[in-house]
């Protein structure tokens, strides 16, 4: 007898956010290149060393 993990879903680290995210079935066609949790995320400037310009 295993116990089975209730979240059985995969994990993410958003780039934006940096907070852990968990599969949804919107991604279900292209978890891969998921990168961020959030459309909100996604279209948001990138968080990157530019600024030091
Ligand atoms: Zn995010």
């Amino acid at each position: 007898m295993k116990m089975r993990k209730k979240a059985d879903f995969p994990q993410k680290i958003c780039l934006h956010c940096q907070k852990p995210f968990s599969w949804r079935k919107k991604w279900a066609r292209d978890w891969e290149a998921v990168r961020y949790c959030s459309e909100r995320c996604r279209s948001a400037p990138k968080l990157t060393s530019a600024a030091e310009e």
